[in-house]
């Protein structure tokens, strides 16, 4: 696909926003579906459609424009991905989608490749969920199998008791539950692979992440982890790339358990938040290789420049760090995504913060005082 060609998004979120970016710096051409009017993605597109994600004819107007179709989130409806297969190109096809989309079918597929996950059961009943349990042993964490996000629809159970009401709880979304040993885990990381039309496969660095409230706050590469660890996790993702034919990214997330082994938690099919530390610390960004990957040219370097910690800013921390603006250190680099309306727990920006080491770089953050003081909780 050679630039000058017109690529179209299905989202027009962030993600497909540093997609679009990556992208036009290349020479392509950008359009964009999404529900609202000018949205973070459709303002750096040459055009937006607005489309709701399951209109067939937004998506036959995407396809017809389109030389080239991805995706920004994994929850795709397969009717608009069919059309879409059928009217344009997509290299990343709908097989990896309908797995990532379900957990069941994610873990299963994952179990059926030979990459660890923590043990699990597929729960329809009560009974079903108490007898699990009994097997799988406490402490636990029971998860819908689809449509959860930042640890929406999921609940941690302690004791024998909690059982029944988490199924109650969960039920409401009216969805298959699973329920999943809760793993006592010494860190999370996530490696992100590429994988080109040619079979090409390279990976980032590990990026360590810290979660506030289940929601990604900080990244940290290089990861605190042994190195025979991130060669580890850098194989497991090449692996899953390889065995599932992946085209484009896929982002891996892993447990570091007690005993120093990974554990595969999630996958998504698309950039990932705990891979923006790239478009600041790495040779190629994970936005550029997603858009080298799916349009066949050679992957770039993933070579890390500096150590960098990624940290988000959600709604609460977008004023506070607007009115500190000017003092931000010169190295560090503000993104964000112009979304009209800001409201806690919304991911609003990031920054990447390059230093000499990882610490230097947590110290920055701290010293900025912007994530201490206004955060509620944890
Ligand atoms: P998920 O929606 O599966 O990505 O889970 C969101 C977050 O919940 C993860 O990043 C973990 O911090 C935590 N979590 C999920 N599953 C488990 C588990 N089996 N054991 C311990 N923590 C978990």
């Amino acid at each position: 696909m050679p630039p000058g060609a017109a690529i179209g998004i299905l989202g027009g979120g962030q993600l497909g926003r540093m997609m679009a970016l990556a992208g036009r710096t290349m020479g392509y051409r950008f359009i964009t579906l999404d529900p609202t009017e000018d949205s973070p993605g459709g303002q750096v597109s040459d055009h937006q459609i607005v489309a709701n994600y399951d209109d067939r004819t937004g998506a036959a107007d995407l396809a017809a424009h389109s030389n080239v179709i991805t995706y920004e989130f994994e929850n795709v409806d397969a009717g608009t991905a069919a059309i879409l297969e059928k009217e344009s190109f997509v290299p990343q096809g709908s097989e990896l989608l309908r797995i990532t989309q379900n957990r069941i079918r994610e873990k299963t597929t994952l179990n059926s490749i030979g990459i660890p996950v923590a043990p699990f059961q597929v729960i329809n009943s009560v009974e079903e969920a108490e007898q699990a349990a009994h097997e799988l042993g406490l402490p636990l964490v029971m998860k819908t199998a689809t449509g959860g996000y930042d640890g929406k629809g999921q609940k941690v159970i302690d004791t024998l008791q909690e059982v029944r009401n988490a199924f109650e709880q969960l039920s409401v979304f009216k969805a298959d539950l699973i329920l999943e040993k809760f793993i006592p885990f010494t860190k999370e990381i996530s490696v992100i692979a590429a994988r080109s039309l040619s079979g090409e496969i390279r990976t980032f660095p590990a990026a360590e992440n810290v979660h506030r409230r289940n929601i990604l706050h900080l990244s940290i590469v290089p990861a605190r982890i042994p190195d025979t660890l991130e060669a580890d996790a850098k194989r497991l993702a090449e692996e899953i790339a390889d065995k599932l034919d992946v085209i484009g990214l896929i982002a891996v997330e892993m447990f570091v358990t007690q005993e120093g082994h990974l554990l595969v938690n999630e996958l998504a099919p698309r950039p990932h938040n705990s891979g923006h530390y790239t478009m600041d610390a790495c040779v190629t960004s994970q936005f550029e290789q997603h858009i080298r990957a799916i349009c066949g040219l050679p992957l770039g370097s993933t070579r890390l420049l500096t150590p960098v910690v990624m940290v988000n800013v959600l709604g609460e921390h977008l004023q506070p760090l607007l009115e500190r603006v000017n003092e931000l250190p010169d190295m560090v680099k503000l993104h964000l995504y112009g979304k009209k309306e800001s409201k806690p727990q919304r991911k609003m920006g990031h920054l990447n913060v390059p230093a000499q080491s990882v610490e230097e770089a947590l110290q920055i953050i701290d010293t900025l005082e912007i994530w201490t003081t206004t955060e509620v909780g944890q």
